[in-house]
């Protein structure tokens, strides 16, 4: 096996460490997204300078087999040679136009042929604001003001959607946040995960109120935990049956399980969809979209407004379009073995020692949970015996191996993830799990 750590590994980062110092004296928490401040399993964040392939290397000077992948963008893996030149060939001819380009369009192009539903899309930077305006569209097109969400799936921070969310939400522990108001979160019914009754129960409480149910399309955000059988197409058929948008949120899933995400694999058909990581090749781009009658309400085309001054980027709808390109069935098979192969390493380690846990898939997306109950909603997800969690991931992170620094997250992992990458994960996993074992609360 390849060595290709610079520095050995003592367990301190003190180049991170310092880095993190100046960053909280300027950002709060030292960080521009909470999840990254290893507030869930201590200790000092690890700031990376640079990625190549499956590894990602910090300021210290150490190598580590990335997991996280960016929290899903990087699936042909770090600086991949045809997304780099891409990204060098758009640079080259400017940065933002604040017009509309061709990349737009050719990225558009991609989304539509890929994804059925999706018959028209629009570009924007960020997840939360393709969720947002989604939302927005669903109240203006339907005329009406609640929105049902589930508890433990994450779309963004959008206000409205905050309430009982996941991701970094739940990894805090934070019930709701300060800052949203009764009016924002009022029109807001937050739903048990899986529950097809409780949502009968809600469109009967709420007779031509509900103007869309979104769901993750398989939430990865309280770690996996896919839809039951039935239950997507469940909550198809309630929109559909009351006047209401079903939408899709496949930021997470989308070009990630398969080339038509999530949709590619349980076929149901939302009325509007939202992407974003994988489609902007670890830059600023998402997406939202559906059908085209749905659509035509959006401004300038309809009365709903919606905007964004780097909406459509040119570098960044370069690398989407370079990342989705390469995306071919190929790489989702690779993808889907890498992920089968780490998941039989972690699963086999874990049993030796005698640690109770359950490993979820959604296509290649995986969580390890730290208990051997089915995990069927955000309930079940908190159930776990994270502490045993946080053990593990110490141990793995010193041993070269980065996984996500919560237990409620998921898993990622690329195409450029190879022998070399997978025997460093074995090396690390029977001292890993040892250390899971011997954990206390
Ligand atoms: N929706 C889902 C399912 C997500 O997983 C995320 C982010 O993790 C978002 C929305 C928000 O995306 P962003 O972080 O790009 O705003």
């Amino acid at each position: 096996m390849q060595v290709r750590i610079t520095v050995p590994f003592p367990y301190e980062a003190p180049v991170s460490q310092s880095l993190f110092d100046r960053a909280s004296a300027v950002t709060p928490g030292g960080v521009n997204s909470p999840v990254r401040a290893f507030r869930a399993v201590g200790g000092t964040p690890r700031f990376m300078v640079s990625g190549t392939g499956p590894y990602l290397t910090d300021a210290d000077g150490r190598e580590y087999v990335d997991l996280v992948c960016s929290w899903g963008p990087m699936i042909l893996g770090h600086s991949h040679p045809e997304v780099i030149a891409a990204v060098q060939e758009a640079v080259a001819r400017g940065t933002s136009f604040g017009t509309p380009g061709a990349g737009e369009v050719e990225l558009a192009e991609e989304i539509v042929a890929r994804i059925e539903p999706v018959e028209q899309v629009r570009l924007v930077s960020s997840g939360t604001e393709a969720t947002m305006s989604a939302i927005r569209l669903a109240r203006g097109f339907t005329g009406r003001p609640k929105v049902i969400k589930f508890a433990g799936c994450y779309h963004g921070h959008v206000d409205a959607l905050l309430a009982a969310a996941g991701s970094g939400v739940a990894t805090l522990g934070l019930p709701d946040t300060p800052g949203v108001t009764g009016a924002q979160a009022g029109d807001t019914i937050v739903l048990p995960y899986n529950d097809l009754e409780a949502v009968r129960a809600a469109f009967a409480a709420h007779p031509g109120e509900i103007a869309c149910v979104i769901t993750e399309a398989a939430p990865g955000n309280m770690g996996v935990v896919p839809p039951l059988p039935g239950f997507n197409q469940g909550l198809k058929d309630l929109c559909a049956g009351n006047g209401a948008l079903y939408i899709s949120d496949e930021v997470m899933t989308g070009f990630r399980v398969s080339k038509a995400g999530w949709y590619g694999i349980d076929g149901v058909r939302p009325d509007l969809m939202t992407f974003g990581k994988v489609m902007g090749g670890g830059f600023p781009a998402a997406a939202f979209g559906g059908r085209t009658d749905v659509m035509a309400h959006l401004a300038p085309a309809g009365p709903v407004y919606q905007a964004g001054t780097l909406s459509g980027n040119p570098i960044a709808t370069a690398a989407g379009v370079a990342q989705l390109r390469l995306l071919d069935d190929a790489a989702y098979e690779k993808v889907d073995a890498v992920s089968a192969e780490v998941r039989g390493q972690v699963t086999a380690a874990l049993a030796k020692e005698g640690v109770a846990h359950r490993v979820q898939t959604a296509g290649n997306m995986f969580t390890v949970f730290f208990t051997d109950a089915e995990v069927t909603d955000y309930d079940a997800a908190k159930a776990q015996e994270s502490f045993r969690f946080t053990a593990f991931f110490h141990s793995m992170l010193a041993q070269g191996v980065y996984l996500p620094p919560s237990a409620f997250e998921s898993w990622f992992v690329s195409t450029a993830h190879d022998t070399a990458a997978g025997e460093r994960i074995a090396a690390a996993l029977p001292a890993a799990a040892r250390a899971a074992a011997a954990a206390t609360a």
